[in-house]
């Protein structure tokens, strides 16, 4: 049976790395009937981490998304990643989710990654909530936590505001004595204790204790005037100082924290079990359902530059994004993210980005505890996972063939390690090709090419942890006898200065005479989508039909490498002029002539070197502040900011990925252990002149 949208919520769980984003999903699907088996990450059994690769390294590396029950809603929840390298992963499952739980750790606070991922859902516009975990470390504090939350991410004049609606009962662990003990609801004004022998499922419900009562009506007064100039209801039986009803709060909540007014504050242990259901009742009151979103936009891909708004509507044509592959026992699993429409099982869809026609055979749920259900059809504002897409790739869009729309599809920063992998055997080369094709489709941010020369395939990725999870893989969960090398840096190839040549075909072929000139302008240029942009200036000297043939084989050639054969990059291509002869100028001419003038660019433009340039951030004691700086500038590094963190310093910079090799190493022997770092692919800059000889 189809779900109904106003009761769907499609969240994710967003956290910096051992913040207890695991801990947390494992508690709220047992407390939704999910699993009966409870999951404990320390051990390796959790459902979410079921990759033996993630249990290993005990971070969530690949998404995936479950379905439980709470209440009246269904919660879809797409599990997101927790490390840097991989925030090409966090963006697409912000780009399919309606609502976040942001989870912060109240001993470590706000964390370099949690700052991170926050301005990535500041940007795709995603209301939340936030979990302050771990209340019962030593040293934990809700307040401190709260504080850097308004210091570090809430600080702009248009941010969304914190909104305690929970405080604590005492804060550390139980043998002390002040300990973390329970919440106060700010909004039913009781307090709540999470009893430990049935793993907090029964919740003692009492008065608020006298020696809380005056810090809680504080905080419930602050809570009424943060949320008064949202409803002139709630404000008026505010000046009459009537009582004010639960639902009413509850609602005003609600649209304040859809409209990204607020941001609700909780707290508790999801470890011992205390605050998780408060939780869920959040993401049922407060998060959005997907009819609380803004329509998708979408391009026509008949009419460029039309757009086309789809409601999330069951009577509106069929729609939807893939946002991630997985290979299940059935097959390839497509998720796909239902904007519009409904799509029934065994219908042909339309892929317009690729203009192919597929086959939406199988429709299913995965249910946490492992039953996955087939159904018959699903509906606007539910996720879906598909078996029988053969073209769909990850940001594809998916659409009623008779209504196509384009959505945006998600972008993915180029990559900039690769690494050469070789079969042992001949026998080994074709099952090497088709497990690569499979992983090339499940993670749209890993290319691997077959080099024909060497008979090496070159796969790359976006950082060395990436690529270290991906020969992994290879080598134990697919068992494929390949040779691996050490990783290396990709390179870039750009152009020097501007310049405008000519290039020309005049020669036999087959007994035919062939003729044609083209003439070109190739510049460097920077901020462009394409690392090859090409245009056309040409007057009426070349038909529109040679034009076309020219621009297309720019585009090949523009793929290609360049000088030194590194892909091509920040070059911009105009088509300025020519010459063509009747009878002599064929489209194989054009293409010669076009060829051979791209090539004289290259030359006559100069070539440079382009380097990746990854963004850091490091989180050390103060005490090896120094050591830190000094060892990052051997690296040539530019430290553009260091900041104090209560008794930590980031330190954030732009380095080489060049001189980052095994860097996480390097990083816990200058600290003993206490540093953390995050990198990420910023842009491609100039090589050093040493890196460029070299290549020479
Ligand atoms: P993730 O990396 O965000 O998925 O975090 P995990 O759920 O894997 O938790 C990281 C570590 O913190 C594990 O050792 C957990 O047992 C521990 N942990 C999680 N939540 C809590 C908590 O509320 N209190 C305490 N003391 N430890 C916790
Ligand atoms: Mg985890």
């Amino acid at each position: 049976m189809a779900r109904k949208i106003e009761n769907l919520r499609n969240i994710g769980i967003i956290a910096h790395i051992d913040a207890g984003k695991t801990t947390l999903t494992e508690r709220m699907l047992y407390y939704c009937g999910a699993t009966h088996r409870m999951g404990d990450v320390d051990k390796g059994t959790t459902t979410t981490d079921d990759d033996p690769e993630e249990q290993e390294r005990g971070i969530t590396i690949y998404s995936a998304c479950v379905t439980m029950s709470w209440s009246d809603v269904v919660i879809n929840l797409i599990d997101t990643p927790g490390h840097v390298d991989f925030t090409a992963e966090v963006e697409r499952s912000l780009r399919v989710l309606d609502g976040g739980v942001v989870v912060f750790s109240a001993r470590e606070g706000v964390e370099a990654q949690s700052e991170t991922v926050w301005r990535q859902a500041d940007r795709y516009g995603v209301p939340r909530i936030a979990f302050i975990n771990k209340m019962d470390r030593e040293g934990a504090s809700f307040y401190g936590t709260l504080e850097q939350i308004m210091e570090r991410l809430t600080s702009a004049p248009d941010s969304a505001q914190p909104l305690v609606l929970q405080i604590p009962i005492g804060a550390g662990p139980p043998h002390q004595e002040d300990a973390f003990r329970g919440v106060i609801d700010l909004i039913t004004m009781k307090k709540l204790v999470f009893e430990a022998e049935s793993r907090g499922s029964e919740i003692e419900v009492s008065d608020i204790p006298d020696e809380l009562r005056e810090q809680a009506d504080q905080w419930r007064s602050k809570l009424l005037e943060q949320i008064y100039e949202y409803s002139d209801e709630l404000m008026l039986l505010g000046l009459e100082e009537a009582p004010i009803p639960e639902k009413l709060i509850r609602k005003v909540v609600r649209q304040a924290t859809v409209h990204r007014y607020v941001i609700p504050v909780f707290c508790g242990s999801a470890l011992d079990y205390a605050g998780v259901q408060p939780i869920l009742d959040a993401v049922e009151a407060y998060l959005p359902s997907p009819l609380d979103v803004p329509p998708v936009e979408g391009e026509d891909p008949r009419k460029k530059d039309k757009t086309i708004r789809r409601k999330p509507d069951v009577k509106e044509p069929f729609c939807g994004l893939v946002f991630k592959i997985l290979s299940s026992k059935h097959g390839d699993l497509s998720w796909v993210r239902v904007y519009s429409g409904k799509l029934k099982a065994s219908t042909r869809v339309f892929n317009p980005g690729k203009k192919e026609k597929e086959n939406a055979a199988q429709l299913w749920h995965i249910h946490a505890s492992k039953k996955e259900e087939q159904v018959p059809e699903v509906e606007a504002g539910d996720i879906v996972g598909i078996i029988g897409l053969r073209h769909s790739v990850t940001g594809d869009t998916i659409c009623e063939t008779q209504h196509p729309i384009l959505l945006e599809s998600i972008t993915f920063p180029e990559t900039v390690i690769s690494m050469a992998i070789e079969p042992e055997s001949s026998g080994e080369r074709k099952k090497l090709a088709e497990t690569l094709e499979m992983m090339k489709r499940q993670d749209p941010t890993f290319r691997a090419i077959e080099s024909e020369d060497t008979g090496q395939t070159l796969i790359s990725g976006m950082g060395e942890l990436h690529l270290e999870v991906i020969k992994h893989k290879l080598l134990r969960d697919f068992n494929l006898d390949v040779k691996v090398h050490n990783p290396r840096v990709s390179y870039r190839e750009s152009v020097q200065k501007a310049v405008e040549v000519e290039g020309e075909c005049h020669r036999q072929i087959g007994g035919e005479q062939l003729f044609a000139k083209v003439r070109l302008r190739m510049e460097p240029i920077e901020d462009a989508t394409d690392p090859v942009t090409i245009g056309s200036a040409a007057g009426e000297e070349i038909s529109p039909l040679m034009l076309a043939i020219v621009l297309e084989e720019l585009k090949v050639i523009g793929e290609g490498g360049g000088i030194y054969g590194n892909p091509l990059m920040k070059i911009k291509v105009t088509v300025t002029g020519g010459e063509l002869r009747e009878g002599e100028t064929t489209d194989v001419a054009m293409r010669i002539a076009t060829s051979n003038a791209f090539d004289k660019a290259l030359r006559e433009a100069g070539m440079v070197l382009l380097e990746p340039i990854m963004r850091l951030e490091v989180t050390t004691p103060e005490e090896h502040l120094g050591d830190f700086i000094g060892d990052l500038q051997q690296r040539r590094a530019i430290i553009t900011k260091t900041t104090n963190r209560g008794d930590m310093t980031v330190i954030e910079g732009e380095v080489p990925l060049a001189s980052l090799f095994g860097y996480s190493s390097a990083m816990r022997g200058l600290s003993q252990g206490r540093a953390t770092c995050a990198m990420e692919p910023l842009k491609y800059g100039p090589a050093p002149p040493e890196v460029a000889d070299g290549m020479i």
